[in-house]
């Protein structure tokens, strides 16, 4: 998407209706968290998340540099369609949309802890963040992007199995803090390297995950039933799926 003039600009989201990226380029483009920053050219940034559903999926351009007219593009869940002569980009159920002035971004984002993602995360430095929120349930606090970002309820859980930490136990409790974000980092990147999400490797469904979602089923390891509790605080509370032998503390 990046390096060429964009062809083809809908923008379904009632901030944005007007405004027309046609002509305009992208210089590069960045995740942080959640947040997918799109950098255009004189200094402005398309900024979107993913919130719990959203995706951005990249199509071939039909010719002309247009969005296939019968295709994912056409649904009214596209909230942003952007095309150029090779590529579409479309932002599918997106959970919000701005326009910014790129300069205006550390101060936006600024409120986020170090994203998992980056090349440049420090896992033993974002371990003893994990460890200074003290008291709250380590299932509540992996997801707080505040925090640490770029984490979701699946690799939570996922990452505390293979710890054996159960998601209630205090964050300060936690041994090894920095080898738990390695691990959830470790299986992010894979996960997007695969062909759908997947926190096992495997891609087949009811394969993806050892634990999340799979409440009253066997524990791949023990064949304990699986439990999910819920961690955070209430309207943020969030389900946690875990073994309760596996993880017994
Ligand atoms: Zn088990």
């Amino acid at each position: 998407m990046v390096n060429q003039p964009i062809t083809y600009s809908l923008l379904r989201w009632p901030t944005l209706g007007a405004l027309d990226l046609t002509g305009r380029t992208i210089e590069s483009i960045e995740a942080y968290g959640k947040h997918v920053l799109m950098h255009f050219d004189q200094g402005d940034t398309l900024r979107t998340h993913l919130r719990m559903e959203g995706a951005w999926y990249v199509e071939h351009a039909a010719p002309g540099g247009q969005p296939d007219r019968t295709g994912r593009a056409r649904s009214w869940q596209a909230r942003a369609v952007l095309a150029n002569q090779q590529w579409v980009a479309i932002g599918w159920r997106l959970g919000m949309a701005d326009w910014l002035r790129r300069r205006d971004l550390p101060r936006l984002l600024g409120h986020l802890g170090p994203d998992v993602m980056a090349e440049n995360f420090n896992a033993k430095q974002a371990g003893q963040r994990l460890t200074a929120q003290g008291q709250r349930q380590i299932g509540a606090v992996l997801l707080d992007q505040t925090v640490v970002a770029g984490i979701g309820t699946i690799y939570m859980a996922e990452s505390l199995f293979h710890h054996r930490v159960r998601p209630d136990r205090p964050a300060c409790q936690v041994p090894n803090p920095a080898g738990l974000l390695d691990f959830a980092a470790s299986i992010l990147k894979r996960s997007v390297q695969a062909k759908g999400p997947t926190a096992t490797g495997l891609t087949t469904a009811g394969q993806i995950t050892l634990v999340h979602g799979r409440a009253r089923q066997p524990c791949r390891v023990c064949g304990t039933p699986i439990e999910v509790m819920s961690v955070g605080q209430a309207p943020f509370d969030r389900p946690a799926y875990y073994c309760p032998v596996c993880q017994p503390s």
